[in-house]
């Protein structure tokens, strides 16, 4: 299998209940699998920060009112990038064009300050948002490896 980022040459796919919980195992999962490339500091602190906001959409945003599945699916190319799609089934996104906006929230009332996607997008090479409203979303984090 070949695409723009390289050869496929490992891949994890990892399932779970959006419990809050979860959210440090997810992003330390996609940490581990990333281990293998011999990352700086730098860039394992990026990937789980990225993971992390991610992970805490789907919980508080896609599944707010329920206990939904988050399916995540983290893969290797032989370029040294990796891919992490974070999907949901949850409420989806209605604009994700506003969503990804800076400051952008509809949850002000519980103290977000909607910066989720911007910090995913400084610390990835790329970010990208599928979504449909009452289906679900999927967003896919890119990231290349300089290593150490
Ligand atoms: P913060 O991340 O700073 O705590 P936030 O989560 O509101 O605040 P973003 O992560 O940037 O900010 O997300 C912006 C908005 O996009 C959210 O307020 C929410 O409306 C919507 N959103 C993001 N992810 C999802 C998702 N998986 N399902 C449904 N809506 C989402
Ligand atoms: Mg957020």
């Amino acid at each position: 299998m070949k695409n723009d980022k390289g050869k496929l040459v490992n891949e994890i796919k990892l399932k779970m209940p959006s419990l809050s919980v979860n959210e440090s195992m997810a992003r330390s999962a996609v940490a581990a699998f990333c281990a293998q490339l011999d990352p700086s500091a730098t860039e394992i602190a990026d990937i789980k920060c990225a993971v992390s906001e991610a992970v805490t959409n789907c919980i508080v945003h896609a599944y707010r009112d329920r206990i939904g599945v988050v399916y995540i699916n983290v893969k290797l190319f032989d370029n040294r990038s990796v891919s992490v799609e974070i999907r949901d089934r949850g409420c989806g996104i209605e604009d994700v064009k506003q969503a990804r906006q800076p400051l952008f929230t509809t949850d002000a009332a519980n103290e977000r300050s909607g910066m989720g996607f911007t910090v995913m997008e400084s610390f990835c090479d790329s970010v990208r948002v599928r979504s449909k409203a009452g289906h679900g979303s999927s967003v896919t984090l890119i990231k290349k490896f300089e290593g150490r």
